[in-house]
């Protein structure tokens, strides 16, 4: 991310709130080192018979609010470095939420789009048999993030279970018919949406015509795109891998989603709609809300000067570059935090945990309420802090997380 490491973006957030809260070397230094680091070797034999050895990693950062959460991410990308500043945001999220977790991130080195079902099952096993004694229902839950999803997620619970006995609660983000709840599959995207309504609402502006520029149309950006256009929000545009698609009188996302569901979610090829020229030029489109919702590291020094949206939402993690966030702030951008604007998610996986633990299901529209209600609360907290400490969302969001996970560490007893 333009010179600085992801972890180093995210220790910079992180001091930003804890000098704001005076906390002191020692502590800092406690709550920002890791755990646990794992990394393992993945070898398999792929469909051609070649043997493919890859890189699995998962980071446990900190457990003392509870058992360690976080998604397990397969692109190409991934690093080390990656998943520590993301298992690290998973802290600070689970505690914004008040959740009883700590955070923890996982991932493989690898491109699903480039692998059958068959080899990516088989990736996913070999990862369980490397790592399957330091994760489990009381210790460390992995659930889907970018490239896995619900499937994913089965063969992981049925590979632990082969060494550990029936335990459906070892990982979240499961089809329904298997463990799963309602509404999993919706929360981070529905999150987004009801964050977008509530910013939208205190900037006094109505929902019905705001237009929004979506960058993603994965689990995240097309369920937020669903939510927000129900609440007669404008979609005037939606990005993904394949390009940016454009139209100023709103595009037609119920044919996007089936057209998406039909080319394994991908929008390439799709005529329905102009296409944006320059790659990141949706994000500096002049529209009311923004919301990166693929990669991190998007919103750059390079191009914070041209964004023109009043409003910001996270949904994807660490979509923004500190110095762009100076930008925004010296432009009166208002940024709402991946720590706060995407933890739908982790909030419905939580349910999901509940109900294995207590072998009791819920409807959707139970899962629907208690998901509103904790974003809810939190936003309200979060927005309080900020303006009472005279604050951005985004350190005020740390300084909610910080105060909680360090309370519990303190709490707890160190020696
Ligand atoms: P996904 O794999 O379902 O979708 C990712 C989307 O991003 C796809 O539409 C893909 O085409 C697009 N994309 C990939 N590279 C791109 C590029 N270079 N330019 C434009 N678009 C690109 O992933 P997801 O689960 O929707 O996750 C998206 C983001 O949200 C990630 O940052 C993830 O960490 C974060 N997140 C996801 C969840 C969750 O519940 N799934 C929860 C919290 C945070």
């Amino acid at each position: 991310m333009q010179g600085m490491k992801a972890f180093d973006v995210v220790r910079l957030y992180f001091d930003r709130a804890a000098d704001q809260m005076d906390l002191t070397d020692n502590m800092r230094r406690l709550l920002l080192i890791p755990k646990r680091e794992v990394q393992v070797q993945i070898a398999v034999e792929m469909d051609n018979g070649e043997l493919a050895t890859l890189l699995g990693y998962r980071v446990q950062h900190d457990n003392s609010r509870g058992p360690m959460k976080g998604g397990l991410r397969y692109h190409p990308e991934v690093d080390l470095d990656e998943v520590r500043s993301l298992a690290a945001l998973m802290t600070w999220k689970t505690a914004v939420v008040d959740l009883p977790y700590g955070g923890a991130k996982g991932g493989i080195a690898v491109d699903p789009t480039r692998l059958s079902r068959r080899e990516l099952e088989r990736i996913t096993r070999k990862f369980v048999d490397e790592i399957h004694d330091v994760i489990g229902p009381d210790r460390d839950i992995p659930a889907p993030d970018m490239g896995t999803g619900p499937e994913v997620m089965a063969w992981i619970m049925n590979q632990y279970e082969k060494y550990h006995g029936f335990a459906p609660a070892c990982v979240t983000g499961k089809p329904v018919e298997l463990f799963g709840v309602p509404g999993r599959d919706e929360a981070t995207g529905r999150g987004v949406g009801i964050f977008a309504l509530k910013l939208l609402s205190r900037l006094g502006r109505p929902p019905r015509g705001a237009t929004v520029a979506i960058q993603g149309f994965g689990n995240v950006g097309s369920h937020a795109a669903r939510f927000l256009h129900d609440a007669e929000c404008k979609i005037i545009a939606i990005g993904d891998v394949s390009g940016d698609y454009f139209r100023a009188d709103g595009l037609n996302l119920a044919d996007m989603l089936k057209f998406a569901h039909e080319h394994r979610n991908s929008l390439a090829g799709y005529t329905g709609a102009d296409r944006l020229g320059k790659a990141g030029s949706l994000l500096e489109l002049d529209v009311d809300i923004l919301i990166p919702a693929a990669l991190g590291g998007v919103l750059t020094a390079e191009n914070a000067a041209r964004v023109k949206a009043p409003i910001i939402i996270e949904a994807a993690n660490s979509p923004t570059h500190p110095a762009a966030d100076e930008v925004f702030a010296a432009n009166g951008i208002v940024v709402l935090p991946d720590i706060l604007a995407n933890a739908g998610g982790v909030t419905a996986s939580y349910f999901e945990w509940v109900q294995n633990r207590q072998h009791y299901r819920w409807g959707l529209n139970r899962v629907r309420q208690e998901l509103d209600r904790a974003l809810g609360d939190a936003f309200e907290h979060v927005w309080r802090l900020s303006s009472e400490q005279k604050v951005s969302l985004r350190t005020a969001a740390y300084m909610l997380g910080i105060g909680r996970v360090g309370r519990a560490t303190v709490l707890g007893g160190i020696s």
